[in-house]
């Protein structure tokens, strides 16, 4: 868990420039039989979506995915160009990503090896003896990357931003919400019986007999589902101040007395920490007495599990495939990806910022790095024009939000500087194991940070992401070279394209700065209060409005889209669609954009934003989605999103009883 610092959009993509125009606009994936007034995302994407069906092993396709394609197979050649050199100096970060590669490809030696690299940690496991053994092997194995009980990692802390602390956090659980463990409509029953067949059989082969096996799955479960119903709900995780409880050692003692917080740091590599913030308390005081209740032989299994649920994607054909199972049936995907794409995808997190400085030697222009920095300066005064515009605050709340613009920053592309691989080893041995040591080196670059002030070099995302951020602690935004491509961006494309596309992208990711969390954060990145009491009584009512009107649509015909959980992510694509759109009709820009195939230009700058949403999904993923992404489901951001704004009404001619005209209609700018 992220734990709040960045706000993520996950932007779906589109592929390249239509064959029929030179301008980047995709008339043949419309759909003339749908009214646009009705259901513009059907209207604009519906021949796109009858045309690109879900692949067998994808839970959701969409243009993103069809990028993400292109940027697998880039990625794959450098790492196997990078295998194949003769050359290459042992130590360099090219023989880092070769040898990586190269293990994860190494079928072979990954059958004939087994589980046999986990034993040793097993082994480990199986010695404990009390429960100061039982935390030290905690330590060790979160250092893994293994979510074992609960997490810790490092934050900026939320009032004082230049400094970083270590914050504990909810966790120990391996299904993706605490909803799976305590709903109790048949469908997550369903879901519990399949995951306790799932723990007995990855058990099972690791050698128990079938009768312990589901002895100790049953044993898991129950340890889990404690934690689980310990564990804040997800809308609640959304307000920084209900997870923010910083304390001195000796309070977070008293609240867990059964664990020892100063030997657990040392294990960490922070004996000199002497506070955190204790996230949900709560969740820690039952944790606590789950310490004394369970019994250390069940707290081994427990950990024995999350060691095999963290690892066997990279074991031997057996694990992966039971594995694989499990994710299937929480996503719905039908098939293994092919074993080259898995690698890529490990990798990619595993050395990330190694592969992206191979990858932004190779693909990325310093161009295209100018070229956004210009639209960024548009919709950054377009904001800045529409607050100071803005009727409804009081000239202390606009002032505040002027300022807090003016000290916002934006970054393009890639780190300045590059991170230092040097201490992880990686050879051609063992995939797993360097799976495990990356994880490691991770984990130590993560938690080194604690206790020192921002290193503001850092980037969240690696340059190769085709997506965006908002980082409220540091008030920043960021653009990974990964995303410049078509169809968000590219420099022959037309401003319709372009606006529509990395300026919706743009606008949505500086809207955060001011959505209902980002808001609650000033100009330097605290978590302090900028706003006049009426103003943000008013503010409220807004994106509560917003939270309302996303509540009233559906997923699966009957599934309900959690408004609370949205509405940051709709505030932020409301007011980016509208900055974008504001920038677009800057004379100079506006100018320059040609009717295409009959289409105005502001008919084109509505379909290159409903395009970037052109997607089709499993009902198992969808349902997932639901209740764990904060982001609305993609045809409700473009028909969510677009009902609100009067310059849609204004283009296609929607009437007031249609259901593309919001009757809530929250004007946030
Ligand atoms: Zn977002």
């Amino acid at each position: 868990m992220r734990l709040l610092i960045t706000i993520v959009l996950v932007l779906i993509s589109c592929s390249v420039f239509s064959s029929e125009n030179d301008s980047g606009l995709h008339t043949d994936w419309i759909d003339n039989t749908v009214d646009p007034a009705k259901n513009f995302f059907l209207y604009a994407n519906g021949n796109w979506i009858k045309k690109n069906p879900v692949p067998p092993a994808y839970s959701k396709w969409s243009n993103f995915h069809i990028l993400q394609e292109n940027n697998l197979q880039t990625i794959r050649t450098i790492l196997m160009n990078a295998a194949d050199n003769k050359k290459i100096i042992p130590g360099s970060i090219e023989q880092k990503v070769g040898d990586f590669y190269a293990s994860g490809m190494d079928e072979k030696a990954i059958a004939a090896a087994g589980i046999k690299p986990l034993l040793p940690e097993f082994e480990r496991i199986n010695q404990l003896k009390n429960l100061q053994d039982l935390q030290k092997m905690v330590a060790r194995l979160q250092m893994m990357g293994v979510g074992a009980l609960f997490d810790f990692q490092q934050m900026q802390d939320f009032k004082d931003s230049r400094q970083v602390i270590g914050v504990a956090a909810q966790g120990g659980l391996s299904l993706p919400d605490r909803d799976y463990y305590l709903k109790e409509d048949k469908k997550f029953q369903f879901i519990r019986e399949r995951y306790l067949q799932h723990i007995a059989s990855l058990f099972e082969l690791t050698g128990e007999s079938k009768t312990q096996s589901i002895v100790d799955a049953k044993t898991v479960l129950k340890i889990e589902t404690r934690l689980a119903k310990a564990s804040m709900p997800r809308i609640l995780l959304r307000d920084p101040r209900a997870v923010y409880h910083p304390m001195t050692l000796a309070a977070v003692q008293k609240i867990t007395p059964d664990f020892s917080w100063q030997s657990y740091f040392s294990d960490m590599g922070h004996p000199e920490l002497n506070h955190l913030n204790l996230a949900m308390p709560e969740f820690f005081k039952v944790m606590n007495s789950q310490l004394k209740k369970v019994s250390l032989n069940d707290w081994k299994i427990y950990l024995r599990w999350h060691l095999m649920d963290s690892f066997a994607p990279y074991l031997s054909e057996a694990y992966v495939r039971e594995d694989f199972k499990m994710k299937a049936l929480l996503t719905g995907v039908k098939e293994q990806l092919p074993r080259w794409k898995r690698v890529v995808g490990t990798e990619n997190q595993a050395l990330g910022f190694a592969i992206g400085k191979l990858y932004v030697e190779e693909k990325f222009p310093a161009s295209s790095k100018k070229a956004v920095e210009v639209i960024i300066n548009h919709i950054r005064a377009a904001l800045k024009s529409d607050l100071q515009k803005i009727t409804w605050m009081d000239a202390k709340t606009k002032q505040a939000a002027l300022e807090k613009l003016d000290q916002m920053e934006a970054r393009v592309g890639y780190p300045d500087k590059w991170w230092d691989y040097s201490s992880l080893e990686i050879n051609r041995d063992s995939y797993v194991l360097n799976v495990m040591r990356a994880s490691e080196f991770l984990t130590k670059r993560d938690l080194n940070k604690i206790g020192k002030p921002v290193d503001k070099n850092d980037w969240d995302m690696t340059p190769q992401t085709i997506n965006a951020y908002y980082d409220a602690s540091m008030n920043r935004l960021n653009i990974p070279a990964g995303i410049l491509q078509l169809p968000f961006f590219d420099p022959r494309a037309s401003a319709a394209i372009n606006y529509g596309g990395i300026g919706f992208v743009i606008g949505h990711e500086m809207t955060h700065g001011f959505d209902d969390e980002g808001a609650q954060f000033d100009g330097t990145g605290n978590l302090k209060n900028w706003w006049t009491q009426d103003d943000l009584k008013k503010f409220r009512e807004k994106t509560g409005k917003m939270a309302s009107q996303f509540s009233e649509y559906t997923v699966n015909g009957t599934l309900r889209v959690q408004g609370k959980l949205v509405m940051g992510e709709a505030t932020a694509d409301l007011g980016g669609l509208t900055l974008a759109w504001r920038a677009f009709h800057a004379p100079d820009i506006y100018k320059t954009v040609k009717t295409v195939d009959g289409f105005t230009p502001d008919q084109q700058f509505f379909l290159s934003a409903a395009h970037v949403w052109a997607s089709n999904i499993r009902p198992e993923e969808a349902e997932r989605l639901v209740l764990v992404d904060p982001h609305p489901p993609a045809m409700y951001r473009v028909n969510g999103t677009l009902a609100n704004m009067p310059e849609f009404k204004a283009t296609y001619q929607v009437g007031a009883g249609s259901p593309m005209a919001n009757a809530y209609c929250p004007v946030i700018w």
